[in-house]
């Protein structure tokens, strides 16, 4: 599996990187959200968060962590949506994990996370209760 964002740290497509270290990158995505929409990606190809170990994991977030300020500065950013399309039925075009930090303006039209379920469950309290145990069992 090679994918596009493999193609940009080879450098052998063009991309407007904006940080680089050991295992991670940060580049503007090409059709951006906003100005400033930035994407994170670990430079191991890894298709889904769930595939990433935990050491790249670590490293991932720390860019992110570092990323999302320095992105927020540099356009003037009342705030950020930082979001995973973890998956192909959640949106993710392409299999290389990636980080989106797209940055908000007062007004901008766009609205919250909230905006991406379809059909909201309705969900008895004894159904949420097993839910979460059963994902404590996991976790
Ligand atoms: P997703 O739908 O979460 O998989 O998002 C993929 C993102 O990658 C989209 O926002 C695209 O605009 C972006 N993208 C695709 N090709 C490139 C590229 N060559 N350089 C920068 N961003 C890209």
């Amino acid at each position: 599996m090679s994918t596009i964002f493999s193609q940009i740290i080879e450098g052998e497509i063009p991309a407007r990187i904006v940080y680089e270290d050991e295992t991670t990158i940060a580049f503007l995505d090409a059709n951006p959200l906003a100005p400033g929409h930035t994407l994170v990606i670990p430079k191991a190809e890894y298709e889904r968060l769930n595939d990433v170990p935990d050491d790249v994991a670590t490293d991932l977030y720390a860019t992110i962590h570092q990323l999302v300020p320095a992105v927020e500065d540099a356009v003037d950013a009342d705030a950020t949506t930082v979001a995973f399309n973890n998956g192909e039925e959640a949106g993710q075009e392409v299999p290389h994990v990636h980080c989106h930090i797209v940055p908000r303006f007062e007004g901008d039209g766009g609205g919250p996370i909230h905006g991406i379920a379809g059909d909201v469950p309705d969900l008895a309290d004894d159904e949420l209760d097993d839910i979460a145990a059963d994902i404590e069992s996991r976790a």
